[in-house]
């Protein structure tokens, strides 16, 4: 069995951007760069189906020549391989979901026959749940979403366990299928002390949208006007009152008279 594990790298949660001092084309945001927190998941989903099925799994990201960091990690926590899609065009055109999904699609298609495809359930700084969609669509496989647990892989078809509003349900598919897992399913591993020592020997392949035939200038959508909402102004008044009634009632006097209620 083959499986794809899709890596996106992402700036650190853990800690606080550094924003440079304005210069004639403004500041600029430094993060450190990190695997997805969501993507680790499935990571150790992709290595622990290779365990139970007998698999080799591959890891695939898109983007600059330092998210080979990222399919780093994952090569160190035990997935086999790593492919990384390397923008060839002008970096700042990195392209909108569809088109990340094609690059993605492509890249999985020239790994010959995978049977599943697994991704986290969003990216922590994109965030918008998308890719997966488009990674399905563009390889016109079964997609499932919010997976708790894969319980099955036997005679083409796989069983999960998928959360919905309420409660769960058991699904199943044929193959070969896409997965967006949820973060219920595992715990990710740490790497191990030889496995970082392992993949940081490694020489990632790279492949380019063009190799891969997809046109980065195809973007639907584009990012023009990034937005800052409207600073808020509030006011903080304490009610006074000798006991909770009097308090209560200025209270509600004051609702009203803010028409609030
Ligand atoms: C410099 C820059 C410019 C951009 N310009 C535009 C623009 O003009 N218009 C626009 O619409 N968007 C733009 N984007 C956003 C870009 O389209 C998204 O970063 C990308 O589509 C991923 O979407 P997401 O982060 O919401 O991922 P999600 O859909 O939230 O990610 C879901 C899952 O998909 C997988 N995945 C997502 N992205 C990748 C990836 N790159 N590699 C491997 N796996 C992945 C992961 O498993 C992830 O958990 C830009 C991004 C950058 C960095």
């Amino acid at each position: 069995m083959k499986i794809a594990v899709l890596i996106k790298q992402t700036p650190d949660t853990a800690e606080l951007p550094k924003i440079s001092a304005a210069d004639a084309s403004g500041g600029q945001v430094q993060a450190t760069m990190v695997i997805n927190p969501w993507d680790e998941f499935a990571a150790e989903e992709a290595i622990d189906l290779c365990d139970r099925f007998d698999g080799d799994s591959v890891a695939i990201s898109f983007g600059p020549a330092d998210a080979a960091d990222a399919l780093k990690h994952a090569l160190a926590m035990g997935v086999n391989e790593a492919v990384l899609i390397e923008n060839d065009a002008d970096s700042s055109d990195s392209g909108d979901d569809w088109t990340t999904a094609a690059l993605l699609a492509a890249a999985i298609k020239a790994q010959g026959e995978v049977d599943i495809v697994l991704t986290g359930k969003q990216s922590v700084d994109g965030n918008s749940g998308s890719v997966f969609v488009g990674v399905a669509r563009k390889l016109g496989h079964p997609l499932l979403v919010n997976v708790l647990k894969i319980t099955d892989v036997a005679d083409g078809v796989i069983t999960v366990q998928r959360g919905i509003d309420g409660g769960e349900e058991t699904v199943s598919a044929p193959l070969p299928v896409v997965i967006s897992v949820a973060k219920e399913i595992n715990d990710p591993r740490y790497p191990s002390f030889m496995g970082i020592r392992k993949a940081n020997r490694e020489q990632i392949p790279t492949l380019s949208p063009s190799e891969l035939g997809v046109d980065m200038n195809s973007a639907q959508t584009a990012w023009t006007n990034i937005r800052k909402p409207a600073e808020r102004h509030t006011e903080v008044k304490i009610i006074e009152g000798a006991s909770v009634p009097e308090k209560a009632a200025k209270l509600a006097e004051a609702l009203i008279a803010e028409k609030v209620i």
